[in-house]
């Protein structure tokens, strides 16, 4: 097995680490073999009040953070940004370590999010509000204001570019925060603490508390003092956020939540290169990624081939030591191995064709055989719900019109794909269907400069890109009164 050195596994409260006031700690599991990799501090309420109080004094309007040029914010970041980069190896370790994504590819998320940190950097100095021509007898402006302290909770699937989604315009706006990673995911949250404290980060702007959902997580979101909760996870979750924020003191919200992403395979694709891109859109990440393309709608004239080529590259799809070189490492723990493995055998006993998979591989660790049904019908549970493990459904269409319609079938609406030479075709779909990112001829590219996040019940508000630095800001208008006469005589 491969070994990690753990460098921090207690709070991180004003750029300390100390333990939690209750002196409990909770397990974190290696999903490899499931053995416990070490124990973390468990925050709950009387930590988040700390961290809360911590972030609310660095948030003072005299404080080192408030008086701090915006410029100097931005370079904060930059810092942030070559730290990330020094460190990539080990954090890729120790993120592979804790929830069992290859090693490559945690390396490239890590990259990823120096690059989105980077953009943030950039737009620090750069928040502008508005002068605005009123009537003549005053002069208006408005000014963009840090909305103040945040809290933010964060999933398990992507653990550093999450954390980097969040924490980044904290830091690019001047707002401070209390994070706390997923109990699944913890490790790499305090490594990353660390590096924020190395590039000079004031006490109490951003500290993190590892802890459980309705204990630390239920305390940040009823915190009184907490101004705005940012949160990615459950649309299930994402609902009791938004009535805690909502009964405590009218938090701003954005919600990240779930989706069952419809990609839609016309008839004039290259079936080969269709069924990869297709393949990559449904087991990327292992399937646990909320955009994932899950439900892959192929039109009937190329609908067999498709299934053949599709079952084929699942077939080939490596499984196995996340630190070797693999397609594919563990589901992140027994709960989501289990759930999955339910899904599978609900599409099974619904009458899909299971055409690859379908079962778990070895006897130890949360390995789950990449599998493809076909010949499913919107109806169906797996069709349906968002499974979030390494499951394709593929399901067969006619005409666009009606594609356009079942593709909006869903409760989700977070992202979709349309693979097709044909313009109108292209645009048309992407013009009705109802999600937050769209895709012509690739899926699941994501950059920083332009905004993410979902329709209906996949989430509120938006991350990243212009929109999402303005989560982070409160609006205030200034209105001066201008003299109706001569004013020096
Ligand atoms: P979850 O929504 O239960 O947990 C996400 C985060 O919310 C964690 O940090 C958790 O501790 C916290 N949390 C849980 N209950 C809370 C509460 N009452 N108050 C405040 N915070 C709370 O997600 P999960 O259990 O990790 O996964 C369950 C399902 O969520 C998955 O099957 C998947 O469908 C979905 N999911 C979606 C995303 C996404 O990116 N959209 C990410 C992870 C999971």
């Amino acid at each position: 097995m491969t070994r990690v050195e753990i460098k921090y596994t207690k709070l991180f409260i004003n750029n300390e680490w100390v333990d939690a006031v209750s002196k409990k700690t909770f397990p974190t599991i290696n999903p490899q073999d499931e053995t416990v990799i070490t124990q973390v501090a468990e925050g709950d309420k009387a930590d988040i009040d700390k961290a809360v109080s911590a972030a609310k004094k660095a948030f003072h309007r005299y404080s080192e953070w408030r008086t701090l040029d915006a410029s100097q914010r931005g370079r904060l970041l930059l810092k942030l940004a070559d730290l990330m980069e020094r460190d990539v190896k080990y954090l890729a370790q120790l993120e592979t370590l804790d929830c069992g994504k290859p090693v490559k590819n945690a390396e490239n998320e890590i990259l990823w999010s120096a690059g989105v940190v980077r953009y943030y950097a950039g737009k620090a100095d750069k928040i502008l509000g508005n002068t605005i021509p009123a009537d003549g007898e005053v002069l208006t402006f408005t000014l963009k204001e840090p909305v103040g302290v945040c809290g933010q909770i964060l999933p398990w699937n992507y653990p550093i570019p999450m954390f980097i989604w969040k924490v980044a315009p904290v830091l690019a706006t001047g707002c401070t925060t209390v994070i706390k990673p997923a109990e699944q995911s913890p490790l790499t949250a305090l490594a990353l603490a660390a590096l924020i404290k190395e590039a000079g980060v004031p006490a109490g702007v951003v500290n993190v508390v590892p802890g459980y959902g309705p204990t630390a997580g239920a305390a940040i979101t009823h915190h009184p003092d907490v101004d705005k909760v940012a949160f990615t996870g459950s649309t299930e979750v994402g609902r009791i956020i938004m009535s805690a924020a909502a009964a405590v003191n009218l938090k701003r919200i954005t919600l990240e939540l779930g989706g069952k992403s419809p990609l839609v395979i016309c008839n004039d694709a290259d079936v080969e290169k269709a069924a990869i891109l297709a393949h990559n859109a449904a087991f990327s990440n292992g399937g646990q990624c909320c955009v994932a393309g899950t439900r892959t709608y192929v039109q009937s004239g190329i609908y067999d081939k498709f299934v053949e080529k599709a079952a084929e590259i699942a077939r080939k799809r490596s499984v196995g030591n996340p630190f070797e070189n693999v397609d594919q490492g563990p589901q992140i723990d027994q709960d989501m191995f289990d759930k999955v493995m339910g899904y599978i055998d609900a599409g099974k006993k619904a009458g899909a064709k299971c055409v690859v998979g379908g079962g778990r591989i070895g006897q130890v660790g949360y390995y789950i055989q990449p599998t493809v049904f076909a010949d499913v019908k919107d109806d169906m549970k797996i069709a349906r719900e968002e499974i979030f493990g390494p499951v394709q459904s593929i399901l067969k269409f006619d005409t666009l019109e009606e594609m356009i319609d079942r593709a909006n079938d869903t409760d989700y609406g977070l992202g979709a794909g349309i693979v097709t030479n044909d313009i109108t075709a292209a645009l048309t779909f992407v013009k009705h269907v109802r999600a937050g990112s769209t895709w012509i001829n690739l899926y699941e590219h994501v950059v920083a400069q332009t905004p993410f996040g979902g329709f209906k019940q996949s989430g509120l508000g938006r991350e990243m890109g212009e929109e999402g630095i303005q989560q982070y800001l409160e609006n205030k208008t200034v209105t001066i009164s201008l003299p109706k006469k001569p004013f020096l005589q």
